[in-house]
């Protein structure tokens, strides 16, 4: 089974940094985009068996934002346990709070400087695919 990561983002130009990031690094075909918070509930829901394993979260977003996504998150058994790395533009410190009081498992704010994204999305894989065990 081929694990996979849900992006949950509404910025076509972080979907294509994120998806470069990845496929320098070894995982670009295991990637899944959609847009905003009820698109991913309903991804997951919809796909129980595709073996998620991270999902990267952007918190600004139309229809249903990061927010929103990890309080629906946290009354779901299934959700609760896949990883969620926060990635957003967002440095407010009440926002960041707010992201690990919601579970949360990381926050990263997304680097203006393209180099310093991609850097940003090897860490992340580094860290939560190679290293973390994850459910
Ligand atoms: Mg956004």
């Amino acid at each position: 089974m081929m694990e996979q990561i849900l992006i949950i983002e509404d910025n076509d130009d972080d979907i294509l940094m994120i998806k470069r990031g990845f496929k320098k690094g070894r995982i670009g075909n295991a990637v899944h985009c959609v847009s905003n918070g009820k698109e991913g509930l309903e991804y997951l829901s919809n796909n129980p068996d595709k073996g998620i394993h991270l999902i990267l979260l952007d918190l600004n977003m139309e229809v249903m934002n990061g927010f929103e996504f990890l309080m629906e998150r946290l009354k779901n058994d299934n959700l609760k346990s896949i990883p969620v790395v926060v990635l957003t533009s967002s440095n407010r410190h009440e926002d960041i709070e707010k992201a690990y009081i919601l579970g949360a498992n990381s926050y990263v704010e997304k680097p203006l400087d393209p180099d310093k994204f991609i850097k940003a999305i090897l860490s992340i894989e580094d860290f939560w695919i190679y290293l973390a065990k994850t459910p």
